[in-house]
């Protein structure tokens, strides 16, 4: 109970004006007058079509691993794609990365990333544990039923497809990197905003289409809807494609380096202008397609979506701003249940190892997923992650659905939270 009370009266545990909506209980307050529901309006012009062809328009880049041409490519793309939905300006954070060396490193670099914890005779799919005795997953939680090996793919000729397998082939050098952003300006409240993240970059020999295609599609897709220039906010908005999630989320850190001081500055003095807004909430969406439940005794993994998928929104609890994301994540499950069309989404504690991670201790943050990332995702229960097999063919429109919802979630909930309408 205490625990209720603190969730539904404690919105003074935030100190974000932005999030004071969170002080009504967690829930989206939806006009009666459904019709004329700003939100509602939003959310239907996100469209399947448009989703799904975004996600293709990334695969075309191949895994988009960081440090190669294909990265600055589907950069330079992405940047095309923001430009031409009226999210102007663009910007980018420019950042240096050099791969650490073996075992010096800080936070999960290459191959080691994503790991079961399986002995490393067990390949990919195997079977390597039936939870009968408690075993701790990533982030927190535990490890349940039937778990099977997890890992980077690192060969070449997993590639069945030749031309995939040429767009992946060169190699990560060190060096300057760079990742594109753009803003919805809020009319009455330029000076803070919600940011809105996925990121760009994959690996493992497929075409990153799932990890994370489905993350920076819906990002964009949000941007396209909210720069239309008849929708008006109170508070900003900004859309961010994150590169190298992959090796540690180098480029998160790369950004909040260089403009965590910079927040809430008015630039140039009277100019009513504010480059970087003070951050009231990061919203990270990473692998948003494939919910098809727990693998089988065998180790394989039902080939349908399960008809209980669900959109995982997960927050840390061991974080400094435990009380202030967890408040967020319940808001956004309100916003999910008023509007998203086919998939519920579900609250949990353990957000790990994504973009929202270097945030946690600085803002409210959280993540948006097919699966807990820890307990399920850690456990084998996406057979394509960091796989030669995440292309755009895997997966069916049950798939893309659930990414779908997962942007009407979003969309929904940050529009109630920024004060956004249609002017007439
Ligand atoms: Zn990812």
């Amino acid at each position: 109970m205490a625990y209720l009370r603190s969730l539904i009266i404690g919105g003074s545990l935030i100190a974000v004006a932005g999030a004071a909506a969170f002080a009504q209980g967690g829930a989206a307050a939806a006009p009666a007058d459904t019709a004329n529901d700003p939100i509602r309006i939003l959310v239907a012009r996100l469209d399947l079509e448009q989703y799904k062809a975004t996600i293709k328009g990334l695969t075309e880049f191949g895994d988009r691993r960081q440090g190669t041409d294909r990265n600055r490519k589907a950069v330079d793309w992405i940047e095309a794609q923001l430009k031409s939905y009226g999210c102007t300006p663009t910007e980018r954070i420019k950042y240096t990365y050099t791969t650490p060396q073996r075992g010096g490193g800080r936070g999960r670099g290459g191959a080691g990333r994503g790991g079961a914890g399986g002995g490393p005779t067990v390949p990919v799919g195997g079977v390597i544990a039936t939870g009968k005795s408690p075993t701790p997953a990533q982030g927190g939680g535990r490890n349940w039923g039937i778990r099977t090996r997890t890992g980077v793919n690192t060969d070449s000729l997993k590639q069945p497809d030749a031309a995939i397998r040429a767009i992946d082939s060169q190699p990560a050098t060190d060096g300057e990197r760079e990742e594109v952003y753009c803003t919805k300006v809020g009319t009455t409240h330029p000076d803070e905003m919600y940011i809105v993240g996925g990121h760009m970059d994959g690996h493992g020999w497929g075409q990153a289409a799932n990890d994370d295609g489905s993350g920076t599609a819906l990002v964009m897709q949000l941007a396209r809807v909210f720069s239309d220039p008849n929708v008006k906010t109170d508070r900003s908005i900004r859309f961010i494609l994150w590169n190298n999630e992959e090796t540690g989320t180098n480029g998160a850190r790369a950004y909040i380096e260089q403009r965590a001081a910079l927040q809430g500055k008015e630039d140039p003095a009277g100019s009513g202008k504010y480059p970087e807004p003070k951050w009231l909430g990061m919203i990270q969406h990473d692998m948003m397609l494939f919910d098809h439940g727990m693998p089988r005794a065998d180790g394989t993994v039902s080939p349908e979506q399960r008809p209980e998928a669900d959109v995982n929104i997960e927050f840390q609890a061991t974080s400094k701003f435990a009380d202030g994301a967890q408040k967020m994540a319940w808001f956004f499950k309100s916003a999910n249940e008023k509007y998203a069309a086919d998939y519920p989404a579900r609250v949990g504690p353990h957000m790990t190892n994504t973009d929202s991670g270097p945030f946690q201790d600085l803002i409210p943050a959280i993540s948006l997923r097919e699966n807990e990332r820890g307990e399920q995702i850690g456990a084998g229960w996406d057979p394509h992650w960091h796989q030669p097999t995440d292309v755009y063919a895997t997966f069916s429109d049950k798939d893309f659905r659930l990414g779908l919802n997962a942007a009407q979630t979003t969309l929904a909930a940050v529009a109630e939270l920024t004060g956004a309408r249609i002017q007439k």
